[in-house]
């Protein structure tokens, strides 16, 4: 029953590495050289970006709500981009 629980509510643990990261554990800091934006017109709300994120960066608030980026963790890795089915994020330069 416990892993039943779990698996109804899948909570990711975050990536924190402690070392080269400002101002704080897990920060990316100003190293990071373009970001992902949303198209909301273009999204169709299937979290393949959500559950791609190797940062778990991407946030998703309550159910049915658009995803967005925690830009403070973001890595500018470019993996949601490109398992996108809806073309609905680009990457922007910084
Ligand atoms: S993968 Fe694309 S279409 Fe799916 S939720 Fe993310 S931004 Fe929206
Ligand atoms: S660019 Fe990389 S780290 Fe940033 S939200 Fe997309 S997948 Fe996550």
């Amino acid at each position: 029953m416990e892993n039943e629980s779990k698996m109804k509510d899948p909570v990711l643990p975050l990536g924190r590495p402690t070392v080269g990261s400002a101002p704080g554990p897990g920060t990316t800091g100003n190293w990071r050289t373009s970001r992902p934006v949303f198209i909301e017109d273009q999204c169709t709300k299937c979290y393949q970006c959500w559950m791609n994120c190797p940062e778990g960066t991407i946030r998703v608030d309550a159910k049915g709500e658009y995803p967005y980026v925690d830009y403070v963790y973001c890595k500018g890795c470019g993996v949601c981009v490109h398992v996108c089915p809806a073309d609905a994020l680009i990457m922007e330069k910084e």
